[in-house]
């Protein structure tokens, strides 16, 4: 027990020493990855899309299409690269050779902009290359599980930091750490079964529907302070491991419909991986392996919470890599 001014008692080394450094490094690397995702992940993705485009150009009629985009340019915002964009264009065109020219991201993204405006009022160019002008695939979900991750990791090495400073804040944090295990379980499901489904809405609301009263409902229930009593510890771990395994009718049914697809496998490798990693932490948390075999040899570290820890952060990483994988199916694509 430490009083309320030993604040700087995350530099200390005690039993929750590496339960707070074990998700406080965890939430650093997922909030990397997000800044990563949110900088790198558009421009890989793009460069597809300008492959796209420059695909449907060359079926597109060239000369119609030449002067539709010199007509688009003058609108667009002013920046350095777009005179010599211009003069690309003028003379690449007709050779079909845009894509190795291109190397800003920024152009591009201004070009996917201006185009749809003219198909919209024009609607007399070529229908590929409105085929080609998609709509950028959504985010949104990835960057939901990536914040549930970060909230998860966050409010965990928070409850562990400062739980022993008093009964009333342990209280408190106690249950924003479980409630941030449903967040981090909850969000872990918009991405695959957003980009699963997004191509069928039925399907899409219904698993997207079930999974939010669900996630709620468990989130609200975490809180209540009968959870948080040491008899329900095994009726906790299989909570979590149920809320889990609930994920599995949407994983099948995506085999199903995309078996010929490689990324539907692939994703679902990582899916099986994050389900054995999830679940061996379930099963070390509530069975208290290995304390219980030599007790007080691992008050320090190898004690069940730390590899409970570790394994979330392992888990919930195999998602990230599963969720690049949906991005850049659907980014390829489509529907
Ligand atoms: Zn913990």
């Amino acid at each position: 027990m430490a009083d309320e001014a030993d604040f700087p008692s995350i530099f200390r080394i005690h039993n929750e020493t590496l339960n707070i450094w074990t998700h406080l490094i965890g939430f650093f690397i997922f909030l990397s990855l997000t800044i990563y995702t949110a900088m790198k992940v558009p421009k890989v993705v793009d460069l597809q899309a300008l492959q796209q485009i420059s695909d449907a150009l060359k079926k597109a009629d060239l000369k119609k299409l030449q002067s539709e985009i010199l007509t688009c340019l003058p609108s667009l915002p002013n920046m350095p690269d777009l005179n010599k964009l211009r003069e690309e264009l003028k003379t690449s065109i007709p050779l079909m050779d845009l894509v190795p020219s291109l190397s800003s991201w920024h152009v591009m993204e201004h070009l996917h902009n201006c185009l749809p405006e003219i198909f919209a009022a024009g609607n007399h160019i070529d229908a590929q290359v409105l085929q080609g002008m998609k709509e950028p695939i959504t985010r949104r979900p990835f960057f939901t599980f990536l914040g549930g991750a970060m909230f998860c990791l966050f409010a965990s090495s928070t409850y562990h930091l400062l739980s022993c400073h008093s009964e009333r804040l342990s209280y408190i944090m106690l249950r924003l750490d479980y409630a941030g295990i449903a967040a981090l379980i909850a969000t872990s499901f918009y991405p695959p079964v957003y980009y699963s489904f997004m191509c069928d809405p039925f399907f899409c609301n219904v698993y997207l529907g079930s999974t939010t009263v669900l996630r709620i409902a468990t989130i609200l229930f975490s809180l209540l302070p009968m959870f948080q009593s040491p008899k329900f510890r095994k009726i906790r771990a299989s909570f979590f491991f149920g809320m889990g395994m609930s994920g599995v009718a949407p994983i099948i049914h995506k085999l199903i419909l995309f078996w010929q697809q490689p990324e539907a496998l692939h994703t679902t490798l990582y899916e099986i991986l994050m389900g054995v990693l999830y679940g061996v932490g379930a099963l070390v948390y509530a069975a208290r392996v290995p304390e219980r075999w030599m007790p007080g040899k691992f008050d320090i570290a190898g004690h069940s919470h730390q590899l409970f820890h570790i394994l979330v952060v392992a888990g919930a990483f195999t998602h990230y890599q599963a969720g690049l994988v949906y991005l850049k199916w659907r980014d390829q694509n489509g529907c």
